[in-house]
């Protein structure tokens, strides 16, 4: 196990680890790093603690010939760049925190002199343990086993390490998904008891986490297996659970149907997030026929404007909010894979072949997540891609870029500058798409010359 930590740690960490100790300091690598060598995953960034304070940790390292940077000194953490071309490596001080009254920001950061008691203050047990060269592994919190059974526990009374940091409650969450690990029973119901401590935390950070969660491989279980967390963050799930949609169609309720949809999409972050809020409307939208079949009227409508509602309450950038919009807008719109439909789809995508590539995903992901003996949507919808990248290839016309006349033609035959210009376009886009007229610049002007008269 360790063996594999030696061969992982880059030569520049080990570096700083000798500077330090050879200043009369302790130092040992912590956190992620140690996590992910022992989970056999990719590694990114490197922390180091040492019992030194940032000040001697910059004067060590500074006569070493390393530069470093004050980014974190407020916290103890000082990040040092050992040569010109190695990565960052963030170097804090053994430290415990104070009492937290915001659920977030600790009132103050207490100087520890023990690496276990800096592991003390770490969340999980799992990030929780130490590395070095010559000392192996200190793991008081038992971490490592932790991580061979595959369990995120808190370091600590569950419920009150949730209460000093509500974040952790969603780092849990999305460590579950990221990793396929199981929360520790325990570990699960302090979350629970603590969950309205979320409501402290800024969205920002909620998003981000929901995010990565969103992303993870194993996101099916967590949305289904932590309602209370979820719900906190996404109110809006709660009436999609256990929601029987009283179809043939369908084998799932809403929320597992959801579940399965984001999962089976790949891990992209818009791909994702439209895929958990494409039906969201359902429970709004729900009603039960005269012959018992439950149906959704405009569901997909009263989606979008909830996807919208709940992106801007999430601060959510305002172009991702928009693309999640127009994607959950048109998740159920099915049409034939031909030329002229995919161009008309592109045309209501604002003209962008990715934003439909993306609809076409979700679409198969949607369509695969009913009943086994009503997926055949999917080959639909896939073949709708391949029709797009033979219309890409073909470079068909489909925005008012690409047709054969510009504004300038237009206002040449007398149309005066101003939304008829952009009108007169459109009709002819329209009539290119539709296949009336040739994209050629006699036929168009022509056509704007009928339009312009009529
Ligand atoms: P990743 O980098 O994949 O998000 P990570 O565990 O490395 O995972 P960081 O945010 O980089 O997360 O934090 C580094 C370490 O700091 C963690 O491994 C953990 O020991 C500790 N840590 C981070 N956030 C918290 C927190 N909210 N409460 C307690 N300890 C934390
Ligand atoms: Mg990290």
């Amino acid at each position: 196990m360790t063996d594999r930590l030696l061969t992982a740690l880059p030569a520049h960490a080990v570096r700083i680890l000798d500077v330090l100790e050879s200043a009369g300091f302790e130092a040992w690598v912590v956190g992620g790093f140690v996590r992910d060598v022992l989970l056999d995953r990719p590694v990114h960034d490197i922390d180091i603690a040492t019992n030194a304070l940032w000040q001697q940790v910059k004067k060590t390292c500074k006569q070493a010939n390393m530069h470093t940077f004050e980014t974190g000194v407020a916290h103890g953490t000082l990040s040092v760049l050992p040569a010109p071309d190695a990565d960052i490596i963030e170097v804090t001080t053994y430290r415990t925190e104070g009492a937290y009254s915001d659920a977030r920001h600790p009132d103050a950061v207490c100087f520890v002199n023990t690496i276990e008691e800096d592991l003390a203050r770490r969340d999980f047990t799992m990030n929780a343990i130490a590395f070095h060269p010559a000392h192996g592994l200190c793991d008081p919190y038992g971490g490592a086993a932790d991580i061979q059974a595959g369990i995120i526990r808190a370091v600590g009374e569950p419920q009150e390490r949730f209460g000093e940091d509500a974040l952790r409650i969603l780092r849990a969450v999305r460590f579950a998904s990221e990793l396929g690990f199981a929360l520790d029973p325990q570990t699960l119901e302090g979350a629970n008891a603590q969950v309205e401590r979320l409501k402290q935390i800024a969205v920002e950070r909620i998003a981000t986490e929901m995010s990565r969660l969103l992303c993870g491989p194993h996101v099916h279980s967590v949305l289904m297996d932590c309602p209370v967390i979820l719900d906190t963050v996404l109110p809006e799930l709660t009436p999609m659970r256990g929601l029987d949609q009283k179809s043939p169609y369908h084998i799932y309720d809403v929320m597992e149907h959801t579940a399965y949809v984001v999962e089976n999409t790949e891990p992209d972050l818009l791909l994702r997030w439209a895929a958990l809020l494409h039906d969201v409307g359902k429970p709004a939208t729900f009603s039960v026929g005269t012959n018992g079949q439950g149906h959704f009227y405009s569901h997909a409508m009263v989606s979008a404007d909830m996807t919208a509602q709940i992106m801007k309450r999430l601060k959510m950038p305002a172009q991702f909010s928009h693309d999640a919009e127009l994607l959950v807008r048109f998740h159920d719109t099915h049409r034939p894979a031909n030329h002229k439909m995919v161009k008309r789809m592109l045309r209501q995508l604002e003209g962008r072949p990715e934003l439909l590539r993306t609809l076409c995903r979700l679409q198969v992901a949607d369509a695969n997540a009913h009943a086994p003996e009503f997926t055949q949507r999917a080959d639909l919808s896939r073949d709708f891609e391949v029709c797009l990248d033979e219309v890409l290839a073909a470079h068909e016309a489909f925005t008012l870029a690409d047709l054969a006349i510009t504004g300038s033609d237009v206002m040449a035959l007398g149309v005066e500058a101003g939304p008829q210009v952009g009108t007169l376009l459109n009709v002819a886009l329209d009539a290119v798409i539709n296949e009336e007229v040739p994209n050629e610049r006699a036929a168009l002007l022509e056509l704007i010359r009928t339009q312009d008269r009529a």
